[in-house]
């Protein structure tokens, strides 16, 4: 059946920051999605048509090892047009993998010298001068925030990227780096969805609010768990997602999981990760759609009963 998903509208992430597409897609899992960079190029060119724009990865995404995903996405991105993209990534996790055999254990590493050469890196495999954003991918609580925050000044300035920001920051620790900083830091990407409601009582989103930057939303069908998870929590809210999917017109349980996620007033940015073009379409309607309050909180109260509310 073809699907009407609507038009996708831009987004501004900051102020002073980049304007993404309403949906990011997210390449973390697309060397198990495409044979080729070819196959992936083609989605790509189908994104492009849905007006999706914007692409999330990092680099250490890569199956079976670690820190591939960049070459596989970038030779993709060169078959398309890099000027068509905002491209997103990150730094900061040190993995085990063939590609970094001087990682004994998986750790974190914010330093001038990891940045640079973590940024170096990621430019030159996905064949391209500067990135749109690079965000720090997990916090380095050993991150001395002078250091840090002028490396990623200095990345600025140099053109290796427009913009920077943060992944899986507490508030405090965002404040901590930005009051070192000159540029701003344009978003905080964060795990939220109905298997996951953390942001809307830890502080996360109401930050968001206050310094005025869209989060990015990771795995807002909860890497698939929500569709395939058999626990009892999962069966139950897959069903009431369903029965919301339903009287909403929207195509099933992920959909309504998207729309519950770009229901919060921190307009949150879903990045999806699916590489099926019909749930693509999906996730575009699924924005579009305004999520019901007492579907909203239907949803919250089966998640979190015990959430003070
Ligand atoms: P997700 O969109 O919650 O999950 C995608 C997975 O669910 C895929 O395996 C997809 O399989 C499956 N799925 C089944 N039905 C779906 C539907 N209707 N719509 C969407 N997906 C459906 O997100 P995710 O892949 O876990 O994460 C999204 C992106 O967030 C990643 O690619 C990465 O860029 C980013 N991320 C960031 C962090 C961080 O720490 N900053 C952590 C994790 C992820 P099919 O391909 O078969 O549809």
């Amino acid at each position: 059946m073809a699907v009407s998903p609507g038009n996708l509208a831009r987004v501004r992430m900051h102020p002073q920051g980049p304007e993404f597409s309403g949906v990011v897609w997210g390449s973390m899992r697309s060397e198990t999605q495409f044979a080729s960079s070819s196959e992936l190029a083609e989605f790509l060119r189908f994104l492009l048509d849905r007006g999706v724009t914007t692409i999330d990865t990092a680099n250490t995404y890569g199956e079976p090892h670690p820190y591939t995903v960049e070459e596989f996405l970038g030779k993709a991105i060169a078959e398309v047009g890099r000027d068509k993209f905002e491209i997103v990534t990150k730094c900061g996790i040190q993995r085990l993998s063939p590609h970094r055999t001087e990682n004994r254990i998986r750790h974190f590493d914010f330093s001038e010298t990891e940045i640079r050469r973590s940024v170096t890196r990621s430019l030159e495999k996905l064949g391209i001068d500067q990135a749109d954003v690079i965000l720090l991918h997990r916090p380095d609580y050993l991150m001395d925030p002078d250091e840090t925050g002028g490396a990623l000044d200095a990345l600025i300035a140099e053109g290796k990227t427009k913009y920077v920001g943060v992944s899986n920051f507490s508030p405090s620790r965002y404040d901590l780096l930005a009051s070192r900083m000159k540029a701003p830091l344009v978003t905080n990407q964060i795990e939220f969805s109905p298997l996951y409601l953390e942001p809307i009582s830890n502080g996360r989103f109401d930050h968001a609010i206050v310094h005025r930057y869209r989060p990015m939303i990771w795995s807002p069908v909860g890497g698939g768990r929500l569709l395939t998870g058999e626990g009892e929590r999962e069966t139950k809210i897959r069903a009431l997602l369903a029965d919301v999917a339903k009287r909403t017109g929207l195509d099933g349980p992920a959909e309504a999981a998207i729309a519950f996620v770009a229901r919060h007033p921190a307009k949150g940015v879903p990045i999806v990760g699916s590489g099926k073009r019909e749930r693509m379409d999906g996730a575009i309607k699924a924005v579009n759609t305004v999520m019901d309050r007492q579907d909203w909180y239907a949803v919250v109260t089966e998640t979190s009963p015990m959430l003070e509310l």
